[in-house]
């Protein structure tokens, strides 16, 4: 292709690249795949010491996907989709981190990707339209174009107690945990967070600790996986459907097959229908399908306290302690408005001598101590903490990486009052970058595999009719970015889901500002709106040719 800038990356250490990828997880890889398919060359940097991004990081106990396997799972090769076996309904971390390694090593992958190196900057020069990132490990590197496959929730963050430093034990973050694994026998240990990560590794941790607390601010709304192997005819029907299966699956709000639009309301069924309902979905597992029971779940909060407070009486059901119960009720915000916890055990895990469950809410911790932590009530003593605290979620990774457009602004002046994107697929001002996944995109709203994989195939199409067309630089108009962020918001605040305080809102981090990030309008109508802007040749990105002046917006 003519944007062809250096030999391939195998030969010598290039620092020239038609494109560059930042990550290595699910949406790098084949990112760096359907690249390469283009003839282009492709250099990746990726901070982790191997592929697999999230899948890479999260090693702690119980580590597991609330997305069932064979739908999360690439779908741009039938011969890999047929090959694969998952062995349970819900993959296990090492299960999809052995799946995303095969990925890598089956369509040779890893000779473009250079390891354990953290891009910490980058300037696009509007003269030559071409990005330079600087690089801790291999120095500056540059291409025409950027793509940040940088993750939604890649930024552990360990909340700014005092006192950490001074902690005598060892501490760990669920999302930053050992290689090695860790082994609680006999330790006193202490799991600060009750979120998906905390719900998932308490039981497990409980096991072997000689007394766990966990420290609890928000009760969440947890049900049940049901996880189980996956036997052999579900599988063997699954794959022979996998073609029609995947087709349904972009065709559907959260981007997965199997789970038939509702078309009743909760108002309209009767208090015996519902919890018939309710009762079936609680019995089958699963989030989507939990919140599929009825069509207006997420969008009236009369119909959402139905199903409310249908969880709540279960959860009195599971826990003995009745007290111990009253605090595990989630009560300040709608069901669903919030991430879904799948659990396995976890509030059975309350009925143990050997866990106690500590209101983080009315008495918050104040310092980390030598010995353990103390709270505004009392003190306690851990060999070790477990930060289960959650990410910079969307824009964290992003933000970590001092990034200067066009007219050399940079992306943390510009995100101040939180982020703005055309379709999370470009930003104003920062032409020749796209994102994977970016925020108001459907991202992690969606089977995030799949949404990598449409963001990619957007991008790759775009580069081809670039080459076609003979362009060279591409950006997103003001006015577009305005209207698309503007229909976000709109979108967003016709649900419930503004009046939950959650990581969707940016709401986890002290400061950061309060906007809902993912698109929530559904994963079929954006990728809808995402085809028909490419069919009107790019309608709301300038386009630029070689030495020539811009094209008008189209
Ligand atoms: P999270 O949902 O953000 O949960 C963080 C937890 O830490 C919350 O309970 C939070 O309480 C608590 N916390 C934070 N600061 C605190 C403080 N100063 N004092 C006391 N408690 C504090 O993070 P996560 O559990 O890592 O999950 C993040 C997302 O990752 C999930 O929503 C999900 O999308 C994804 N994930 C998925 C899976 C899966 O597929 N099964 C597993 C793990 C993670 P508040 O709620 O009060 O802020």
């Amino acid at each position: 292709m003519s944007w062809q800038a250096s030999a391939s990356v195998s030969e010598k250490p290039a620092t020239e690249f038609d494109a560059i990828v930042v990550g290595a997880g699910v949406g790098g890889l084949y990112a760096l795949h359907r690249l390469r398919g283009l003839g282009l060359n492709v250099g990746v940097f990726e901070a982790g010491g191997d592929v697999g991004g999230t899948w890479y990081w999260n090693r702690y106990p119980g580590c597991r996907c609330d997305v069932e396997s064979m739908e999360y799972s690439y779908s741009f090769s039938d011969d890999l989709q047929q090959e694969w076996h998952w062995p349970e309904r819900y993959g296990t971390q090492p299960e999809i981190l052995r799946y995303v390694n095969h990925v890598a090593d089956r369509f040779d992958l890893r000779r473009d990707i250079r390891f354990d190196t953290r891009v910490i900057s980058g300037h696009f020069d509007a003269a030559s339209n071409h990005w330079t990132l600087q690089t801790d490990r291999h120095g500056a590197v540059s291409a025409r174009f950027c793509i940040m496959a940088t993750g939604n929730l890649s930024t552990p963050r360990v909340p700014d107690f005092p006192g950490l430093q001074s902690f005598a034990g060892k501490w760990y973050h669920t999302g930053l945990w050992p290689h090695e694994g860790v082994d609680f026998t006999g330790l006193r240990v202490g799991v600060i967070g009750t979120g998906s990560s905390g719900v998932q590794s308490i039981p497990l941790i409980a096991k072997q600790a000689k007394h766990l607390h966990v420290f609890q601010r928000t009760a969440n709304f947890i049900l049940p996986a049901r996880n189980a192997a996956l036997d052999a005819g579900t599988e063997q029907r699954q794959k022979a459907e996998y073609a029609e299966r995947r087709r349904a699956a972009l065709a559907t709000p959260f981007g997965i097959a199997g789970h038939p639009p509702p078309v009743k309301s909760a108002l309209e069924a009767t208090q015996e229908e519902r919890d018939a309902a309710y009762e079936a979905k609680w019995a089958e597992g699963g989030s989507i399908s939990f919140l599929y029971a009825y069509n207006d779940l997420l969008l009236n909060k009369a119909a959402n306290d139905t199903a409310a407070e249908f969880v709540r009486r279960k959860i009195r059901g599971l826990v003995n302690d009745p007290a111990v119960a009253e605090l595990l009720l989630p009560r300040d915000h709608p069901i669903g408005t919030k991430r879904l916890i799948l659990d396995t055990g976890y509030y059975e895990t309350y009925n143990r001598d050997n866990v106690t469950l500590v209101d983080a809410r009315s008495a918050p911790i104040e310092e980390i101590t030598p010995a353990g932590l103390r709270t505004t009530e009392a003190e306690y003593d851990f060999d070790a903490i477990v930060f289960a605290t959650g990410f910079d979620a969307m824009t964290g990774a992003l933000l970590d990486i001092d990034l200067h457009g066009a007219a050399g602004a940079s992306l943390k002046d510009k995100w101040a009052d939180g982020p703005r994107s055309n379709l999370g697929l470009m930003i104003a001002g920062f032409p020749n970058m796209f994102l994977i996944t970016g925020p108001q995109s459907p991202s992690v709203k969606a089977q995030m595999i799949l949404a990598c994989e449409q963001h990619t195939d957007w991008i790759v199409d775009c580069l081809g009719y670039m080459e076609s067309h003979r362009l060279v630089r591409i950006e997103t108009t003001q006015a577009a970015e305005d209207s698309w962020v503007a229909h976000n918001n709109e979108v967003a605040n016709s649900t419930l889901y503004p009046l939950a305080n959650s990581w969707y809102m940016g709401a986890n981090i002290p400061g950061k500002p309060r906007i809902f990030m993912p698109y929530v309008g559904g994963f079929d109508r954006y990728k809808q709106v995402c085809d028909e802007i490419a069919a009107k040749g790019y309608e709301g990105f300038t386009l630029t040719a070689a030495k020539t002046l811009a094209l008008e917006p189209i």
